[in-house]
């Protein structure tokens, strides 16, 4: 059941990015391990989807929007910090 919210046509979004994610401490990337991550215009919620790098679960959250911004797997509880969002 997804909880995020998707973009429609004509929704503002103020800010979108989909990364490739790692372990921590892991060099390169883990195969898979995603997260993208956007904020409407308006809101101050992050909409989250991801795939863990840890348990490589799906899994989408919404959050309170912060930077520098991390989110805790909700399969496996590990934290997934997201590096250096620029703007
Ligand atoms: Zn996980």
């Amino acid at each position: 059941m997804a909880i995020t919210r998707e973009p429609k046509e004509g929704d503002q979004v103020k800010y979108f990015t989909n990364r490739f994610l790692s372990k921590r401490g892991e060099k390169g990337y883990t195969p898979g391990a995603f997260a993208k991550i956007w904020v409407f215009e308006g809101e101050s919620v992050a909409n989250v989807k991801y795939k863990c790098p840890y348990c490589l679960k799906d899994g989408d959250i919404q959050q309170e929007w912060s930077r520098p911004f991390k989110f805790s797997c909700g399969n496996c509880g590990k934290v997934i910090k997201i590096p250096k969002l620029k703007k």
